[in-house]
């Protein structure tokens, strides 16, 4: 009955360009190129009911819309995958080029502390708002419950069958995210995907050290072993304490680097955490010397040295076997040698991961290999372009992912 209902309305509706998607590289794509050419005929293709979802939950619903790098080279540094083929791109459209597209439209960005942008509104609504308003503006006809089932290549054009209509699109822009239908269609036509699997999440640890300290927050270094006890991935940032284990952008960079590592792994594996940053073990062991001579007579357990945060000194003391009323005076060689490594250096087993709620993404994709960065378009078949994370790039926390969306988005729609 249902393949009977999808069959009865054949009509052929005809447009420039369709876009398959309303996310943010959709909206972004279609407004950009409707502003170059009002003349063109563009539809966006939204499978859901609504339109931009990801962004309303955004950043906790604040939406992170970009961050304040603005050297190209440094930008793209951020991107595990797509570093390379975003060098280009960024030149043409980056952060600066973001800030002043939201504000010609009314949508003013903030800095925070830490880098990332907000609207000043500290609102998802806002962008969301922004977007829906320009393309009514433009004439983007913005249509809901089509999920695109079938891409036709017919000679340099396209017919696409949705749920409940068909479409005939001289050009169409591929803005689904991770989704991996279209990944099949797109191979169909003749493309590669690399497989997915998740980035930016947070790693699963039970120990005692951390096990009562959940919001606790520390600038650590932490490394990733391998099953030798080698390390294999590094990083360094606030390390952050949770129900469940880490996080903070030191596990966040991590997660997102070792994506593809983590994932055959089954996210169990080994990490080293250096609490003290970059303090090494052999110049944490002289401080501790000199605390023997000067703080002598004060108990190990009681007072945190190096700005540690109280309670987590008290469990890493706690856990190299120090007794609570030793003095630093009484404290063998061996002990402080032992407190030194448990700093610097202790090993803690992750189990498994759990999500990041304010960010997650993808790494996968449309193979980088057969799109051409100057334009977006596919090698394989002409008229086909892609934004936004429906390709094998994916960034860090922080704001860059919309980036990725933000510029693949402009450029293509210079090129449509
Ligand atoms: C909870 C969460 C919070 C995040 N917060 C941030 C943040 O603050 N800053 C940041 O930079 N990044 C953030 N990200 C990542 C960011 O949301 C994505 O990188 C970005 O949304 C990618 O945009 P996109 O348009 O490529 O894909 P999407 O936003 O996923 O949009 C794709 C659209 O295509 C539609 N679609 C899929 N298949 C079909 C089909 N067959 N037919 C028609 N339509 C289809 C989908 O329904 C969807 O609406 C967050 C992600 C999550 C999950």
């Amino acid at each position: 009955m249902r393949k009977f209902c999808q069959r009865k309305n054949t009509s052929l509706r005809n447009a420039d360009v369709v876009i398959i998607g309303g996310g943010a590289a959709g909206f972004f794509t279609a407004i950009n190129a409707a502003e170059k050419n009002p003349k063109q005929k563009i539809i966006i293709l939204e499978r859901g009911k609504e339109v931009l979802t990801k962004v309303k939950v955004s950043g906790g619903g604040r939406c992170n819309v970009t961050h304040a790098e603005f050297l190209p080279k440094e930008l793209a540094r951020n991107y595990p995958r797509g570093e390379k083929e975003l060098l280009g791109p960024f030149h043409t459209f980056m952060t600066g080029d973001t800030i002043d597209w939201f504000a010609k439209r009314g949508v003013v960005l903030k800095i925070e502390e830490d880098g990332r942008m907000f609207p000043v509104s500290d609102s998802s609504q806002t962008i969301i708002d922004c977007f829906l308003t320009e393309t009514k503006r433009l004439g983007v006809e913005v249509l809901l419950n089509q999920s695109v089932k079938e891409i036709q290549k017919v000679a340099d054009s396209f017919v696409l069958t949705t749920s409940s209509e068909r479409f005939y699109a001289k050009k169409i822009v591929v803005a689904t995210g991770s989704n991996p239908k279209i990944w099949k269609l797109l191979e169909d036509l003749g493309h590669a995907i690399v497989p997915a699997v998740p980035s930016l999440f947070t790693f699963n640890v039970k120990d005692s050290r951390i096990i009562d300290l959940p919001g606790i927050s520390t600038e650590a270094s932490v490394k990733v072993l391998d099953a030798k006890g080698k390390t294999v991935l590094e990083n360094n940032g606030p390390l952050l304490i949770t129900h469940w284990g880490m996080s903070g952008p030191a596990i966040l960079k991590l997660s997102a680097w070792g994506a593809r590592l983590l994932a055959p792994l089954h996210y169990r594996f080994s990490i080293k955490v250096n609490w003290l940053n970059d303090l090494s073990e052999e110049t944490v062991f002289e401080v501790f010397k000199e605390l023997r001579i000067t703080q002598g007579k004060q108990t190990i357990f009681k007072y945190a040295q190096f700005g540690l945060p109280k309670r987590l000194w008290q469990n890493l003391v706690k856990a190299t076997g120090v007794n609570e009323t030793l003095t630093w005076a009484e404290a063998t060689r061996e002990i402080l040698q032992n407190l030194a490594n448990q700093l610097t250096a202790g090993t803690f087993e992750v189990h498994g991961k759990s999500t990041f709620k304010e960010e997650f993404v993808t790494a996968g994709g449309v193979d980088l290999k057969e799109v051409n960065f100057k334009t977006f378009e596919s090698r394989i078949c002409k008229n086909l372009y892609f934004a936004g994370e429906v390709l094998n790039i994916d960034a860090i926390t922080g704001g860059f992912n919309f980036q990725n969306a933000w510029t693949s988005g402009f450029i293509v729609a210079q090129n449509l």
